[in-house]
């Protein structure tokens, strides 16, 4: 059955209507799907019974389910979402401070296949649908502890979104929405790999969101070794970032996952700063998070934390702003796929988790 959270307002509301509703009842609907975030029909308490057994006999309200919940010490907390086709994909909630970040997927596997990432070492399996991407929000909410709240999302998990934004831009619209979940544009941050036409159409959509453009590497031959499906040049892809910030005013982040000996070397520095400086961002440097399998090789290994000292100085000198990541969730898988692999690899048994939700 379909889920209500793959419809549109006005599909939604047809919906309603279709199975006796009035328009206002349609309204509730809809205010107990985004705003209270309903699991299931019968906690739509002020809608009549015989309506809400007239849409469950058409729809489910989501189609995902959670599998399972990893809590690092850190208070950083993995989720494991099951699709409705038995699919996994994983969101990442990140407290620090006043600030809850969500981490959002929007591929079932990744088709990039960055070297480094545990997501993209499969492939991809299909894209996710809007519901799909919105359902990782409510499901996400629902674990926060009383009085804290979502405040910011990042479009970072699983996938490259620019290959999904048929599906991405609707659901952002749903977050944004203030009559949905309401999260205001300059708190969510969509990051990509690099694709030129696909930022153009990102710029195209309203409102302005935040882009981050996943680099690496400022010299095409070694972000290439980083990103081996990389089909656009260096200068291809900060030219369109730019782009992005003439069109929207906001500032590009440029995000660099550092890997000892690869492109954390002086000279990496140095064609970073050749490449950006100038230029209206922010570098965001992220010491690889290790992956057993990709780990495994000795090829790929985390900087110790002198090095990405002395990159980030070298950035600095020559004029860039710098960011550095610190690890979260080290206890939890805390890299990107690396959950979904070990469901994956996990021996089939009769009791899959236990969802804490
Ligand atoms: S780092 Fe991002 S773009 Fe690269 S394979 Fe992983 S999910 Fe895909």
């Amino acid at each position: 059955m379909q889920p209500l959270t793959e419809l549109g307002d006005e599909a939604l509301l047809d919906a309603v209507a279709a199975s006796g509703g009035q328009p206002f009842q349609g309204r509730q609907v809809l205010h107990w799907l985004w705003r209270h975030g309903a699991e299931d029909f019968a906690q739509m308490a002020n809608v009549p019974q015989r309506l809400r057994t007239a849409l469950a006999a058409r729809f489910v309200v989501r189609g995902s389910t959670l599998a399972s919940a990893s809590l690092a010490s850190d208070g950083t907390e993995k989720l494991l979402l099951r699709l409705g086709d038995g699919e996994t994909v994983e969101c990442v909630l990140i407290p620090e401070g006043e600030r809850t970040t969500l981490c959002i997927s929007t591929q079932v596997g990744c088709p990039v296949r960055c070297v480094f990432c545990a997501s993209g070492m499969d492939g991809v399996r299909r894209n996710l649908t809007t519901g799909e991407i919105v359902e990782q929000v409510l499901v996400a909410r629902r674990r926060l502890p009383p009085g804290r709240r979502l405040t910011n999302l990042v479009v970072m998990g699983m996938g490259e979104p620019m290959l999904n934004l048929d599906a991405l831009l609707p659901a952002l619209q749903r977050i944004h929405d203030p009559a949905g979940i309401d999260m205001g544009a300059r708190r969510i941050t969509v990051s990509t790999s690099g694709y030129p036409r696909q930022m153009e159409r990102f710029a195209a959509a309203d409102p302005a969101y935040n882009l981050a453009v996943s680099l690496h590497a400022a010299d095409d031959v070694l972000r290439r070794r980083l990103v081996p499906t990389a089909g656009h040049s260096v200068a291809e892809i900060v030219a369109a970032a730019h782009r992005y910030f003439g069109r929207k005013g906001r500032e590009v982040t440029y995000e660099v996952v550092l890997l000892e000996g690869m492109n954390d070397r002086p000279e990496d520095a140095v064609a970073l700063v050749e490449t950006l400086g100038g230029l209206p961002c922010t570098v965001n440097l992220i010491p690889w998070n290790p992956v057993d399998e990709l780990a495994a090789g000795g090829q790929l290994r985390r900087p110790a934390a002198v090095r990405v000292d002395a990159f980030a100085a070298a950035l600095r000198r020559g004029g860039l702003k710098v960011t550095v990541r610190r690890q979260r969730g080290a206890d939890q898988a805390a890299a990107c796929g690396q959950l979904r692999r070990r469901e994956l690899m996990a021996p089939p048994t009769g009791d899959r988790g236990s969802p804490t939700a």
